[in-house]
């Protein structure tokens, strides 16, 4: 009964939607057009109109290192209908270097990828990787561990490299804070992530080319979130990005942050939450209203073996694989499962690389197709009925669904039997 009622109205809400709105400021090379909004839950089905290519959201973005993706080509990647990417800003600016790149015709020209990219501010990386990192209003200051110099990477650096690299979306340079630090650093970063967004805003070159995202920070306190959600989205950006989540902090926290930061930001623009790639933390985030994510996990986890599947993961190493002669997942239709046996893989992992390719294959298919059916269930209405089934394949049991998925989903009327 409930779901017929679920259906009938969110048929109307789409019809509303059909009459699409264009939204944004002339300038900026970004489109958002709504195709449908869930009546349940905070869920959105978006066409996001970029430079290179439409973007269908939700959407998983997978993660580039050095502009070549681990384990999968530009071609594969393009096959798999894969529409937008990342490149690592930190890693691509110290090596080849933008310079290169940007005789390359920027990391389009240099990775031969014909779609969207998102590049990183470059600053995640070097709080994250390197050691000797230290934050000042000018900047992240860092020992380069290639020479040992030290760098500084400004607002205006960052910009300056994503700008020779021609992403089609840059990220803004931010303080970043680990999630689960508390204090007066967390409010200082957030104020310093407000003015270096101003910075990076001044520092753009191509603002008619290049799209800058805001990174909302704020910790895990709700009224740095709100005072930050507030500042921030008093500039004209083309789109948002919630960060500082995934660090590790309660899953309880990161949902409340999440749902709070979208109860706050514009309806007509992007929502990327960073960092964000489990199968669960995806749907429950589409339905607190998230459009855009991206992970390392699906492609990390590929070269240890595990195979993501509807029912979790599977590891091809396990001995039980190697007579079993079906595909990793029987409904799949990636490439990988189109051609090879859980047994032939089995095999290949021990002695070649290739295995972790066919694997990396299949895994970002799987992360692809998921957000593609999260999607059509949102078009088509029945996005709640969506995640009870999804739910209820991923566990075997309703006492094994996580509390905090139960929660985040009852928050958005979304109840789990
Ligand atoms: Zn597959």
């Amino acid at each position: 009964m409930a779901a017929t009622v679920e259906r009938v109205v969110a048929a109307e809400a789409s019809e509303k939607q059909m009459s699409a709105k264009k939204v944004l400021s002339a300038a900026s090379p970004l489109t958002l057009r709504i195709v449908a909004e869930c009546s349940v839950t905070k869920a959105r089905a978006c066409e996001l109109i970029l430079p290179h290519s439409a973007v269908s959201t939700p959407v998983f973005m997978p993660v580039g290192t050095q502009g070549t993706m681990k384990g999968i080509t530009v071609d594969q990647l393009d096959d798999l209908g894969c529409r937008i990417c990342l490149g690592n800003t930190y890693h691509l600016g110290m090596r080849p270097g933008p310079d290169l790149i940007e005789k390359a015709n920027g990391l389009h020209g240099f990775m031969n990828w014909e779609r969207n990219l998102l590049t990183d501010s470059g600053g995640f990386q070097m709080v994250s990787l390197v050691e000797l990192s230290e934050v000042t209003e000018g900047g992240v200051k860092f020992k380069s561990p290639y020479d040992g110099k030290e760098i500084l990477l400004s607002p205006e650096k960052s910009i300056a490299i994503q700008n020779s690299l021609g992403s089609d979306i840059m990220m803004q340079l931010d303080d970043v804070v680990s999630s689960t630090v508390t204090g007066p650093r967390v409010e200082e970063a957030m104020h310093r992530s407000i003015r270096w967004l101003d910075r990076c805003i001044a520092a753009n070159k191509n603002p008619d080319k290049q799209n800058l995202f805001a990174i909302i920070q704020g910790g895990l306190n709700v009224d740095l979130r709100k005072a930050c959600l507030d500042e921030m989205t008093q500039r004209d950006v083309p789109g948002f990005a919630i960060g500082g989540l995934s660090g590790g902090e309660e899953k309880d926290d990161f949902w409340r942050m999440v749902t709070l930061s979208t109860d706050h930001l514009p309806r007509e623009k992007p929502r990327y939450l960073m960092g964000v790639g489990y199968a669960v933390d995806l749907v429950v985030c589409v339905a607190l209203g998230c459009d855009m994510f991206d992970c390392v996990y699906p492609t990390r986890t590929a070269r240890f073996g595990s195979a993501l599947v509807p029912w979790g993961s599977l590891q091809v190493k396990h001995r039980q694989y190697a007579k079993d002669f079906q595909p990793i997942d029987p409904d799949c239709q990636c490439p990988t499962c189109k051609r090879h046996s859980r047994a032939y893989l089995h095999a290949l992992f021990k002695s070649d690389s290739a295995a972790m390719h066919h694997i990396t294959i299949h895994n970002i298919a799987y992360q692809l197709n998921l957000m593609g059916s999260v999607r059509q269930s949102i078009v088509e209405g029945r996005f709640p009925d969506f995640i009870r089934t999804f739910m209820k394949r991923l566990f075997p049991s309703p006492d094994q669904y996580p509390g905090w998925a139960v929660d985040a989903l009852a928050s958005v009327n979304v109840t789990l039997e």
